[in-house]
C-alpha cells in the first residue's frame, strides 16, 4: 500500500451524545476530496446509523469482492446503466423474462449501491461499486473512478473492522451477533465462491467443479484473487447455454502452457507505453500499444503485417476449428497452466470462412486474431481468459481497445492517410469504394476494418467521410 493516503476513504466521525453510540457522520472521499454524500464538499456528512453501514458490508462483501459481471445479459459501461439498457432489452422480451430480470436487477442494485443501505433514509446519491479485474468500479454523481482493488477492499474491511470495535466496546452483548456475522462474512463453498466469482449460477458452478472442468476455489481469498485462466473464461462465456459453456472451456483446456518470453517482452514494452496514458479513451489505447507492437516488431508503416507469423513467433499456440456456437469468433487463454495461445473459429457467422482459403489469407481471422493478441498483450497480467462471443460479459472498454489495437496494427491511420491522399483525397462514393477495396486487399483486412480506418485516416485531416464510408462498408 505504500505512505500514501488511501484512495477511497470512509470518514466516519462518530456524533458524541450519550446513549448514540451507533450515530454518526459519514462521508467518503477519494484521493482526499469527499465525493459522497455531496460530490467536492467536505464537511457535508451524513447522519447515519453506523450498524446500518456494517449490514451492508456484512450482507454484500460477497457480490462487492467477487462478482465482476451483471446479473443480466446486457453490458453497460457503468453499474448505474445496467437498470435502463434492462429496460431497453425487457421491452423486447416477454414478461415472465423481464419479472424474473427485475427481481435480479433489483439485488444487484442493492448489494452495489451502498446508498440504498440507510433505513429510513431515501433518495440519497447512489454511491456504486463494482469490481473490474483489479479495479474497483466506483461511480457516484455522474464521476467514475476505476481505484486498485486490494487496497479498496481493505479500505472497506478496516472500515467494517472500524465500526465493530465501536459498536462491541459499547455493548458486547447487544452487537455480539453483527460482530459475528462480520466475522464470517467470507465463509462460503467452493460452489458458492465460484457461483459469485465467475457470475455462474450455483448448480451450474457446482456441475463443473464435479466435472473437473474447473478447479474449485481453495477458499474465498483463492476466489478473490482472481487469477485462474479457466474461471476467468468460464466468466466470459458465461452468458452462454451451459453445454456452450462446456465446449469452450475445453477447447481452452486444449492450450496446454508454454514458455512466451516473447510475448512477455512484448506485453511488457506496450504496457509502458500506456503506462502515462492511462487517461485516454480505451480506442486511444488500442492504437498506441499496436504502434508501439509495430515498432517493436520492425513492421514497417506500409508493410502489411502477418498476424499468424507474429503470434508464432511470440510463442502464441494458434489454432482454429469449425466448433459451435456459431457467435463465438474466438478466445484468448493465459495464465500459470494454459496457454498463451488462441482459438480462431471457423465456424463462426462472422469468419465466413471458405475452404479454398487457407486461415492465414483469411482477412476476418487476421483480424480476430490481431484482436486475441491484444487480449494477450494488455489484459490481464498474464492471467486472461477472453472469450470472443456474441453475448460476450468483457467490459466495453477492453473490448473497444482490443478492437482498436486489431484494426491499427493490421493497417495503421497513417497509412490509410498515405494513401487517401496520394490518390487526391477523395470523397465520391466510386473512388472510395476503390480505395477501400485496395485498402483490404493490400493490407490484409476485412472491408469494415479498411472503411473504418479510413474514416480515421480523413478525420486526421478534418474530413469527415463517415456517412458515405458507413454506407460503403457499414461497422461491425
Ligand atoms: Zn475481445
Amino acid at each position: 500500500m505504500g505512505m500514501s493516503a488511501p484512495r477511497l476513504s470512509f470518514d466516519i466521525e462518530p456524533l458524541a451524545s450519550a446513549g448514540r453510540i451507533a450515530t454518526a457522520r459519514l462521508s467518503i472521499s477519494i484521493d482526499g476530496t469527499a465525493v459522497w454524500p455531496v460530490l467536492g464538499e467536505t464537511g457535508q456528512g451524513l447522519e447515519i446509523q453506523i450498524d446500518d453501514l456494517l449490514a451492508y458490508f456484512t450482507e454484500y462483501w460477497k457480490p462487492l469482492i467477487l462478482r465482476q459481471v451483471y446479473p443480466i445479459p446486457v453490458n453497460p459501461y457503468r453499474p448505474s446503466d445496467l437498470r435502463r439498457e434492462a429496460v431497453v432489452r425487457w421491452a423486447a422480451l416477454g414478461g415472465a423474462i423481464a419479472e424474473r430480470e427485475e427481481t435480479a436487477v433489483s439485488a444487484f442494485e442493492d448489494a452495489h449501491d451502498l446508498s440504498r443501505s440507510f433505513g429510513g433514509l431515501f433518495g440519497l446519491p447512489h454511491f456504486w461499486m463494482m469490481r473490474s479485474g483489479n479495479q474497483m468500479i466506483v461511480e457516484t454523481a455522474g464521476r467514475t473512478w476505476h481505484l486498485p482493488f486490494a487496497e479498496t477492499c481493505e479500505e472497506l474491511g478496516s472500515a467494517g473492522d472500524w465500526i465493530r470495535d465501536r459498536l462491541v466496546q459499547s455493548d458486547p452483548v447487544k452487537w455480539a451477533r453483527a460482530a459475528d456475522a462480520w466475522a464470517s462474512r467470507d465463509h462460503g463453498d467452493a460452489a458458492g465462491l465460484l457461483a459469485w466469482s465467475a457470475g455462474l449460477d450455483r448448480e451450474l458452478a457446482q456441475a463443473l467443479i464435479s466435472e473437473g472442468a474447473l478447479e474449485a476455489p481453495q477458499s474465498f481469498t483463492d476466489a478473490a484473487n482472481d487469477n485462474d485462466e479457466l474461471r476467468i473464461a468460464a466468466r466470459m462465456a458465461g452468458a452462454l447455454p451451459e453445454d456452450q459453456i462446456r465446449e469452450i472451456l475445453s477447447m481452452a483446456r486444449g492450450f496446454k502452457g508454454r514458455e512466451a518470453g516473447a510475448l512477455v517482452e512484448l506485453s511488457t514494452e506496450c504496457t509502458k507505453t500506456l503506462l502515462d496514458r492511462r487517461i485516454y479513451p480505451p480506442f486511444v489505447q488500442g492504437e498506441v500499444a499496436a504502434a508501439r507492437a509495430r515498432e517493436v516488431l520492425h513492421i514497417a508503416s506500409n508493410e502489411r503485417a502477418d498476424i499468424f507469423a507474429v503470434a508464432k513467433a511470440l510463442g502464441v499456440e494458434v489454432r482454429s476449428l469449425v466448433v459451435e456456437p456459431r457467435s463465438f469468433d474466438g478466445l484468448a487463454i493465459w495464465g500459470t497452466k494454459y496457454g498463451p495461445g488462441a482459438f480462431l473459429n471457423t465456424g463462426s457467422g462472422r469468419h465466413r470462412v471458405r475452404e479454398a482459403i487457407p486461415p492465414e489469407e483469411n482477412v476476418s481471422l487476421r483480424v480476430t486474431l490481431a484482436h486475441e493478441l491484444c487480449h494477450l498483450l494488455l489484459d490481464g497480467d498474464h492471467t486472461l481468459g477472453a472469450i470472443e462471443v456474441l453475448k460476450s460479459r468483457m467490459p466495453p472498454s477492453v473490448e473497444q481497445r482490443a478492437k482498436s489495437f486489431a484494426g491499427e496494427f493490421l493497417l495503421p491511420t497513417s497509412s490509410a492517410a498515405a494513401l487517401w491522399i496520394e490518390k487526391g483525397r477523395p470523397s465520391g462514393r466510386q473512388a472510395l469504394e476503390e480505395l477501400v477495396e485496395e485498402l483490404a486487399r493490400q493490407y490484409g483486412v476485412t472491408r469494415s476494418v479498411a472503411a473504418w480506418k479510413l474514416q480515421h485516416a480523413a478525420q486526421s485531416h478534418e474530413v469527415d467521410l463517415d456517412a458515405i464510408l458507413d454506407s460503403i462498408a457499414p461497422r461491425r
